[in-house]
């Protein structure tokens, strides 16, 4: 024989309640043999509480009476519930007239949400040509006199309920009153809120049922709510001792009090779903497969209290007075904490006593504030307690650290001695992303990380194809969910929170919003978008003074413009100065020499105490492809530019290549790296643009790019034999100085068998020189221009921030 139990809300009329007697006559149809336990339908148990509020506090509760009749007629039509509805209105009646009411009367108002239940639905099964009997548990269940919530008499309860179930008809469906009981004198009682499934346990434990299905309105029990964590869970089994753990730690599903008649009768308890019966749900029962579980709970309506005093400092007996004067008002506290100096201790409470909380701990401290000894005991309800169970602290170090780096600051943290449950109180507006960050982390599921975009021109615009084309990927083997949320350019941009589609410049042209950046953080913080990072692919220099903004609220920053690191050293500074305060990251790895694994190198030889002395080569990429082919081709200056500058290699004006800049910027971001304080005007740079040609319009300096030839043809007919020409960039000197350093952008004439002179196409070559690797530099050498292994360093970076610390 099973127990089935259903809920409130698959009892509610329409849907639900079809549901349920749709599921028990395919039950009863198979032959299954069913006890059925009821709650009251719908949210009627808060309706009855309500209308008895009401008619105390002497207002009118007719409308609301009203409404609730009608809601219990509503399922069938030829059904009479006078009997129920006359003795609610009596009683309501009187206590209008009296203005209060017992928790007895209250117990016997509430128990007719289970009685009208029963009775709807045996008359609905009855309708369906299916036999049903009820059974009112007032009758059978016998306990104390504690109203509210009330203990069952063990041996009495058994008997009346075994020899009650002896005597019911063979193949009908018993039909049985959740949540209500009686005293010995036969005074209605109830188990306290959600109480069915306890009446369903003990009625499981008394007939010895083979199984406990409890039918819900949800899937199972998950390992956080899946309204909030979109990757949420179904945890398929649960020991006893788990789901006991859980039922303390504010799983609603379970009443803590429902584990204990099961484990002792060692009867499975399966958590379904009345809406999708299909699903085999969650299963508890005595079976551990000793890996534990976890599972993120969240416990509302607290209230966080900070007693605050200079003059406690050693003082003994403190606590005792707070927690005794606490426990005379019968008020329970939660977690508590206290720093070793004892000149504070925060404790949690339920709001709902937090009036009462503060009118004795007042009273108790009055002379001690008067003495300033206490200087305020403050409430804070804006709080909420997340508590994640079977969770070490020891292993809960990945989870901290994300919540910082998400700008989540645990207001309290605490873990149990015994069991494994860390609690952590924080602040109501971060609830969401708490979960989210804690769940990611916890259960290494993927880690969501939210991207914006800024810069749709040809990088920013291969990167998002990049990204698109790997996210499957990139979930299956690491993890992590890329996830762009935000798409820009100067004035527009496009958002969505679940990621743009793969039409997403069909979408930007339909979509996009004009925009500030404060609109694009404002979004952010609505929908709780947790490890931010931003994308910097513009050209721009406005942009790079929103680094710190876009810093300041939590984002991460990856940056292909060099402009951030090539402007005045004060920016510089201040910038990495932001980074720190504020725990984040700025990665540009494609700032010198695109793809190519190079700042990295730099920053970690640097940093584990090598000593770099020279770093020089061919920065750029499209004059690299200029001089190696002009040095060994028998071709003019000039026809080598125009190929170079029809197959897209050099900028739409290609003076802006040959004035050297863009190389002179490179190895100043370099000798940053290595904490040399240099400017851009420290740098002597090579323009190889004639003094008379550097001014004027493109289209000009295009049609007159043969006077350049003569100039190159003699410097490369002077050269040595067997030599080259490269255009270089050379960082040298006293580079243990911050002030050492020589930054040399200049055209050389190489050895052809040298390093330099061996390049090829438009590849870039860097000689990284150090103490310890002597003569023989590290070189590091390949493509380094060029959209797609741009974008692709640019992705690197990004899943570098992705990873950190990622399991
Ligand atoms: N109807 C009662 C309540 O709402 C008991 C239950 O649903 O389990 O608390
Ligand atoms: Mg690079």
């Amino acid at each position: 024989m099973k127990i089935i139990k259903f809920g409130g809300k698959s009892l509610a009329n329409g849907d639900g309640l079809k549901q349920v007697i749709s599921i028990l006559k395919n039950k009863h149809q198979s032959g299954e043999q069913v006890v059925v336990v009821l709650s009251a339908r719908g949210d009627s148990t808060d309706r009855l509480e309500n209308i008895l509020e009401l008619a105390k506090n002497g207002k009118s509760f007719s409308e609301e009476f009203r409404a609730f009749k009608e809601y219990q007629l509503d399922p069938c039509d030829n059904i009479c519930l006078e009997e129920e509805f006359d003795l609610l209105e009596r009683i309501f009646e009187g206590v209008q007239l009296l203005g209060d009411y017992s928790n007895k009367v209250k117990d016997k108002v509430l128990s007719q949400g289970e009685l009208l239940s029963v009775k709807v639905v045996t008359i609905l099964l009855k309708e369906n040509g299916l036999k049903a009997e009820l059974t009112d548990t007032r009758k059978l269940i016998i306990t104390n006199k504690n109203h509210g919530d009330a203990q069952p008499f063990e041996a009495v309860s058994r008997k009346n309920i075994r020899d009650h179930f002896k005597k019911l008809e063979a193949g009908a469906i018993a039909v049985v009153t959740g949540f209500i009981a009686s005293d010995q004198e036969g005074e209605t009682t109830t188990l306290g809120r959600n109480g069915s499934n306890y009446t369903a346990s003990l009625l499981a434990n008394y007939l010895d049922a083979e199984e406990f299905q409890n039918y819900t309105h949800v899937n199972g029990i998950y390992t956080a709510n899946p309204e909030w964590v979109h990757n949420a869970k179904k945890i398929t089994h649960l020991s006893f001792q788990e789901a006991n753990e859980l039922a303390n730690f504010g799983a609603s599903i379970l009443h803590a009090k429902t584990i204990v008649p099961l484990i002792e009768k060692n009867i499975p308890l399966r958590i379904l779903n009345t809406f999708n019966p299909e699903n085999e749900g969650t299963l508890i029962s005595s079976e551990n497969n000793g890996k534990g579980i976890k599972s993120i709970n969240v416990i509302n309506d607290v209230t966080l209290v900070n007693f605050e005093g200079q003059g406690l400092l050693g003082k003994v007996g403190i606590d005792a007075r707070i927690f005794n004067s606490l426990s005379r008002e019968n008020i329970s506290v939660n977690i508590i904490s206290q720093g070793s100096s004892e000149r504070a201790i925060g404790f949690i409470i339920k709001t709902a006593d937090a009036a009462r909380a503060k009118e004795t701990l007042e009273q108790e401290f009055e002379s001690d504030i008067e003495k300033k000894d206490v200087h305020g005991i403050t409430f804070n309800n804006e709080v909420v307690i997340i508590s994640t169970v079977g969770q070490d602290l020891k292993t809960f170090h990945n989870a901290f650290y994300s919540l910082v780096k998400n700008d989540i600051e645990p207001i309290l943290i605490n873990n149990t001695l015994s069991g494994k449950n860390v609690c952590l109180v924080i602040h109501k507006k971060d609830l969401r992303k708490t979960v989210n960050v804690i769940h990611g982390e916890i259960f290494g599921i993927s880690k969501r990380v939210n991207i914006a975009v800024f810069g749709k021109g040809l990088i920013g615009g291969t990167l998002i194809e990049q990204i698109n084309e790997s996210r499957e990927k990139v979930l299956r083997r690491k993890n992590i969910d890329l996830n762009i949320f935000a798409i820009s350019n100067s004035k527009k941009v496009l958002l969505n929170k679940d990621g743009i589609s793969e039409n997403w410049t069909a979408d930007f042209d339909k979509k996009a919003i004009n925009y500030g950046l404060e609109d694009i953080i404002s979004y952010t913080k609505k929908h709780h978008l947790e490890n931010l990072i931003a994308v910097d692919v513009t050209a721009s220099e406005d942009f790079v003074y929103h680094y710190t903004d876009l810093i300041e609220n939590g984002f991460d920053l990856v940056s292909a413009n060099k402009i951030g690191n090539t402007i005045d050293y004060g920016f510089y500074k201040d910038l990495r100065e932001q980074l720190r305060l504020n725990q984040k990251e700025y990665l540009y790895e494609t700032n010198v020499g695109a793809g190519l694994p190079l700042i990295d190198t730099i920053k970690l030889l640097h940093l584990s105490g090598e000593n770099i002395t020279r770093i020089k080569g061919v920065f750029s990429g499209s004059l690299s492809y200029l001089f190696n082919t002009f040095s060994v081709e028998d071709i003019s200056f000039s026809e080598v530019l125009e190929n170079a500058i029809s197959r897209g290699y050099t900028e739409p004006d290609p003076r802006e290549d040959l004035c050297g800049n863009d190389v002179g910027r490179k190895l100043l971001i370099l000798a940053r790296e290595l904490d040399l304080i240099s400017e851009f005007g420290d740098i002597s740079i090579h323009n190889l643009i004639p003094e008379n040609l550097r001014n004027g319009e493109v289209t000009e300096f295009l049609s007159r790019i043969d006077e350049l030839d003569d100039v190159y043809h003699e410097i490369k007919e002077k050269q040595e034999s067997n030599h080259v020409l490269r255009y270089v960039g050379d960082l040298s000197g006293d580079l243990s100085r911050e002030d050492g350093g020589l930054l040399e952008v200049k055209l050389e004439s190489v050895p052809g068998d040298s390093a330099l002179g061996q390049v090829k196409g438009s590849d870039s070559i860097f000689e990284i020189y150090t103490e310890s690797y002597g003569e023989q530099p590290l070189v590091i050498q390949g493509a380094g221009a060029g959209a797609q292994v741009t974008a692709r360093g640019v992705f690197g970076d990004i899943l570098r921030l992705a990873e950190k610390n990622n399991k």
